[in-house]
């Protein structure tokens, strides 16, 4: 091994290690602060969340944090072997043997990755599903939907992934020293028509939506768009009570399609009013541009990864570096796809803390449009009444949720609603 192969070895394995360490401080941390404020339900929610909902929220906590834990350790242990200790190389090897390089040897590279990956880590989902989740009730799923839910997956999964594999390898092998740029656009391009498929062709295979029946919601909700100067093609209930008492509301879709979603746990639970400050609250991240932003955010990232495989894809170190000789006779670029989609989680994993951050500004922005439309007690208390049944805790460790929170801790968020409405 050369020695720039073996100082990215050591990279490498510095970030494996080093993200293993955070995430397990970080966890702990997490952990300790929940468990020692367990048995007091802080003060500004003494009156509305009672002692009971507040354990169970701390022991799901603490509960999914070990689970956490676990998981990441379980996925640096595959990152390794599929790296340093040869798994992929041996695949690759065995598959040119049989098959001898071209297209399909290198599509069949990645189906076969994909495929064991999700078998090796079955275990996990299964154990999150019907052991974490069901322990705390949230889980609805039986195994025969479980399973259902993963055979359709991977159909879906194959049937989406098939054609723009083919495109990029196609691309790396014949579009010149700036394929990258050609691939960034196709990507582009491929992600925008998921944008429009999903809710139409894909989502619909895995739930039912139904048109908004309750007319005084359909009325209200529909006065509380028009307030706000917003257009979309429909309101729809998904039957997300199928799997999972969590509940939730999204928007899909964009330009003239946008529908609305709520999930059928959220109108259980919420009262009308709530219902409105919890749909203003997502209209507030169209109206400030949040998605726009996101969007364009994840443009520019994916155009400098896009850029950085062009320039890795080239370098023998990267390939040797991870374990994996390079091939003189057959295409590498099936090998160069899946090292470099499994190296950069290594490194973006630090950026977490900034794209969280991000994110919760763009949090309390949308909460202050809310407040701007609705009533923004409303908003707090059907945000209290989600925490609860979502038993999310209410006494995060601070470190942790500065690091991973994509949403402001509930104290904080309260107060600024609380404060705006004062
Ligand atoms: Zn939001």
């Amino acid at each position: 091994m050369d020695s720039s192969a073996l100082a990215f070895t050591y990279l490498f394995c510095a970030l494996l290690v080093g993200g293993l360490i955070v995430r397990t401080v970080l966890a702990s941390r997490q952990i300790r602060h929940v468990v020692r404020h367990r048995d007091r339900v802080p003060e500004p929610f003494a009156a509305t969340i009672g002692l009971e909902a507040h354990r169970k929220a701390a022991d799901y906590t603490v509960a999914k944090a070990r689970f956490g834990m676990l998981e990441s350790a379980i996925e640096a242990a595959l990152l390794l072997g599929w790296t340093l200790l040869g798994g992929l190389h041996a695949l690759n090897q065995w598959l040119l043997s049989w098959m001898g390089p071209g297209m399909w040897q290198q599509l069949a590279l990645l189906g076969a990755f994909a495929l064991i990956g999700a078998v090796l880590t079955l275990p996990l989902g299964w154990w999150s599903t019907f052991r974490l989740e069901e322990r705390f009730g949230f889980n609805k799923m039986s195994l025969g939907l479980w399973l259902g839910d993963l055979l359709k997956g991977a159909v879906v999964g194959g049937l989406v992934g098939l054609p723009i594999a083919t495109l990029v390898l196609w691309l790396m092998g014949a579009a010149g020293p700036a394929w990258w740029l050609w691939a960034w656009g196709a990507w582009m391009a491929f992600n925008l028509l998921l944008l429009v498929l999903y809710p139409t062709l894909i989502a619909p295979l895995f739930n039912k939506f139904e048109p908004l029946q309750d007319e005084t919601l359909k009325t209200r909700v529909n006065d509380l768009m028009k307030r706000c100067g917003f257009a979309a093609k429909g309101l729809f209930v998904m039957d997300g009570s199928k799997r999972s008492a969590h509940a939730n509301a999204y928007f899909t879709g964009f330009g003239a399609a946008k529908r609305v979603v709520f999930f059928d746990t959220l109108l259980k639970q919420l009262a009308p009013p709530e219902i409105d400050a919890v749909l203003a609250h997502e209209l507030g991240h169209y109206k400030r541009r949040h998605i726009l932003q996101r969007t364009v955010l994840m443009f520019a990232l994916s155009l400098v990864g896009f850029a950085v495989l062009g320039w890795v894809s080239r370098q023998a170190w990267f390939y040797t570096g991870l374990g994996v000789v390079p091939s003189l006779e057959a295409p590498n670029d099936a090998l160069a796809l899946l090292l470099f989609l499994m190296v950069v989680p290594l490194f973006t994993y630090f950026l977490s803390p900034l794209l969280a951050q991000l994110s919760r500004r763009h949090e309390f922005e949308a909460d202050a449009y809310a407040c701007a439309h609705t009533d923004g007690h409303d908003l707090a208390s059907a945000l209290l009444k989600l925490y609860k049944d979502n038993a999310s805790t209410l006494t995060p460790d601070p470190v942790f949720a500065r690091f991973y929170y994509s949403h402001p801790p509930a104290s904080e968020r309260i107060a600024r609603l609380r404060g705006a409405t004062a």
